[in-house]
């Protein structure tokens, strides 16, 4: 292209093929719902009432019930979710909240953002979520709440972290923001924490057009508190019980979400016969030997907002896949313990071994619901190329 002639530093980069399809297709997404998303954005146009209102509220309404909580708070985001959880629950200050280096830097930017403390604690190598029998020797007198999170779309052990948050008389604030639909033991992502917390960013399993997150509680008191918070800390206009923030769900975000909540479910069983697809595909072609899968526990429902492989060849055999035309993402390249935003804790290289080692070796492949046989034959035929087995799928 003419233009790229003229950027800088494009000139001796070799040649890479396009890949083939994205990572994460949204516009095939939005192609099969295009008139229900546009007559739902031209309903609240016409109404012109965009903040709070009768979508929101509807839409708080239906995500409470789709997840099994009495009480459902729209927010601005994933991140602010978890803000106004760990705000609702007053932590601040000298507090300290256990959570895991593996995951995004909101989980511990909510802690840190109210001075409170991010006590990291390392994970568990094959479901990547916060190793629960190593939470009770991290906890101090200082400990207020235990933040795990469901990552990629798989519930960390609630059994276990329950009994610990119990006992320990500590609150739990879940991080659900991959995980909305997930289900551990027959409970529901959540629903098992003082505050679940959610995102609607367009890369989850419910994705806006936008930023959009909601918080889920079964106690009245906290989801009392929660919808002050989000206006401010305000009851009656101009009047100011606490310190809040301005973290609403925008009615137009309401509106598409709502129009996309009817379709999750479909969407949901779509990721889960890929990533069976996936798994039955790398058996036939003898991979199972070279790569670890996600874990997939009779008890859970996994969905599958990343499925992530593990192997130790990881970056060679991303460097073979892009060469193919084959998209994939690292979810996540650096622990958090080890960021510069969280030196302040005083972490230092090895804290955290299976974190770290996760960093080295994940590799998140193509999973949204439209992705087609083909596709994931072309994923699985790169991998046995790299690992030089004929492909027979
Ligand atoms: C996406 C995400 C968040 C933040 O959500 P935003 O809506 O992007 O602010 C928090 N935690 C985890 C684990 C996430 O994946």
């Amino acid at each position: 292209m003419s233009t790229h002639a003229q950027m800088p530093g494009m000139e001796n980069r070799p040649e890479q093929r396009h890949a083939a399809f994205p990572f994460l297709d949204l516009k095939a997404q939005f192609a099969s719902i295009r008139g229900e998303i546009q007559a739902a954005v031209n309903k609240v146009l016409e109404s012109q009432n965009f903040i709070l209102g009768p979508e929101v509220r509807d839409f708080e309404t239906e995500v409470a019930r789709f997840v099994g909580s009495e009480f459902a708070i729209g927010c601005a985001s994933g991140s602010d979710a978890l803000l106004l959880a760990l705000m609702s629950l007053g932590i601040g200050p000298g507090d300290e909240v256990i959570t895991t280096p593996f995951t995004f830097g909101a989980t511990a930017g909510s802690i840190a953002r109210l001075q409170a403390k991010p006590v990291f604690v390392d994970i568990d190598p094959s479901s990547y979520n916060i190793a629960p029998g190593l939470i009770p020797a991290a906890i101090t007198a200082k400990t207020r709440a235990i933040m795990p999170v469901h990552l990629f779309g798989l519930m960390a052990d609630m059994d276990a972290i329950v009994k610990t948050a119990e006992a320990a008389h500590l609150a739990i604030v879940e991080d659900a923001a991959q995980a909305i639909g997930a289900g551990w033991n027959g409970h529901a992502a959540g629903t098992l924490g003082a505050v679940g917390c959610f995102s609607f960013f367009p890369s989850k399993n419910l994705g806006g057009a936008g930023d959009g997150g909601i918080v889920t509680t079964n106690d009245a008191a906290l989801a009392d508190h929660l919808r002050t918070l989000r206006v401010h800390g305000s009851r009656n206009k101009y009047s100011y019980e606490s310190v809040g923030m301005n973290s609403r769900l925008d009615a137009l975000q309401a509106a598409i979400l709502r129009v996309k909540l009817r379709y999750l479910p479909a969407w949901t069983a779509a990721r889960q016969r890929n990533a069976n697809r996936y798994r039955a595909m790398f058996i036939e072609n003898g991979l199972e030997t070279y790569i670890q899968f996600p874990a997939d526990n009779v008890h859970q429902n996994h969905v599958y907002n990343q499925f992530v492989i593990r192997l130790p060849e990881r970056d060679a055999v991303r460097r073979h896949l892009q060469q193919a035309g084959i998209p994939t993402e690292i979810y996540y390249p650096f622990p958090l313990h080890l960021e510069t935003a969280f030196a302040h804790l005083g972490y230092s290289k090895g804290d955290f071994p299976q974190a770290e080692a996760a960093c080295r070796e994940v590799l998140a492949l193509p999973i949204f619901a439209e992705l087609t046989e083909d596709q994931q034959a072309s994923v699985v035929a790169a991998i046995a190329d790299f690992y030089g087995h004929k492909i027979t799928c």
